[in-house]
């Protein structure tokens, strides 16, 4: 029997008209208008579409954005400064750097400068640290959809093997976080792969979610995948043909999973769902 499909699409829409709510609200209250500035450096045409698609977003829920661009010679000076400005101004609650960025600036050392209660896609230490803790300020937007989708599909999380391919700082660890620790859609027993991990088939096969976030078009098979499992696909590549695919072989993966996310339509728009989520999240911080 085929799979359940796990619609990211009509998910987010409905936690969108929620934050659309929220928003108004917080405005009719408090007077805040939420405020997110996206930065772009150089003329990369997928994160020009990144950061359209997340300011169109902005837009639909009634969250006000604003896009700075620069060229793609500007030096870490000038991006600093930019972060600064941002950082003081008390109009912007939410602060996006959009990577990748130009080789001559240090990608990190612009991150930690973002201020952490401005930080919507909670790289600052700070936030890595206090999401460690449990007590999380934003939670990250990727794995946090992942972990909405689950909610939403009446997945069994909780004392289930789910298994994370992948370990990268914005998808897989985090993830892997999310999932081990307490609450809805957690409380999992977690094992993280990578590309170093030995008998990988053997580690999927066990998992009852699977979570793919590797950056490799369809290498998730239907023998990797054990009958029934959750499968959430993070993946989004290109293939020679210019096709969206996710990570995993989705035509036959579905017949043997329990429920599975499409590419595109599945953790994308979750994502940028996430970070409408902690933009509101910052602007109510900001009003205290
Ligand atoms: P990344 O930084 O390149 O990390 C990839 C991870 O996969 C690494 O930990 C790597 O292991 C592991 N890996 C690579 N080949 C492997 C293999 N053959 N077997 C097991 N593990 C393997 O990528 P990322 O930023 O996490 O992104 C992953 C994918 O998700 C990409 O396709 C990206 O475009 C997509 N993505 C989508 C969204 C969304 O909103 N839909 C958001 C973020 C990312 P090592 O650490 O050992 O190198």
């Amino acid at each position: 029997m085929s799979a359940q499909i796990i619609d990211g699409k009509a998910i987010a829409q409905k936690v969108r008209s929620g934050l659309g709510e929220e928003v108004a609200s917080l405005q009719a209250k408090t007077g805040v208008q939420p405020h997110l500035a996206a930065v772009l450096v150089g003329e990369d045409p997928a994160s020009a579409v990144y950061v359209r698609n997340k300011q169109r977003a902005c837009e639909q829920t009634g969250i006000d954005s604003t896009l700075h661009t620069l060229p793609a010679e500007t030096t870490q000076q000038e991006l600093l400064d930019l972060v600064h400005q941002l950082n003081n101004d008390p109009l912007i609650h939410g602060i996006l750097v959009q990577l990748p960025l130009p080789d001559q600036i240090d990608e990190l050392a612009i991150l930690d400068a973002v201020t952490p209660l401005k930080d919507v896609d909670a790289f600052h230490p700070e936030n890595v640290g206090l999401i460690v803790q449990g007590r999380p300020r934003f939670l990250p937007c990727t794995p946090h959809g992942v972990q909405q989708m689950l909610i939403e599909s009446g997945a069994e999380v909780a004392g289930k093997h789910a298994v994370v391919l992948g370990r990268s700082e914005i998808v897989g660890k985090p993830m892997a976080l999310l999932l081990m620790q307490k609450g809805e859609a957690a409380n999992a027993t977690v094992t993280i792969c990578h590309s170093r991990t030995q008998n990988l088939t053997e580690i999927t096969r066990s998992a009852d979610i699977l979570i793919a976030a590797i950056g490799k078009p369809e290498f998730v098979t239907a023998d990797m995948v054990k009958p029934g499992a959750t499968v959430i696909d993070v993946g989004t590549n290109r293939t020679a043909e210019k096709k969206l695919v996710g990570d995993v072989a989705f035509d036959e993966v579905k017949e043997v999973a329990g429920a599975i996310s499409p590419v595109p339509g599945g953790v994308g728009p979750m994502t940028i769902t996430m970070l409408l989520k902690n933009t509101l999240i910052a602007a109510r911080l900001a009003k205290r």
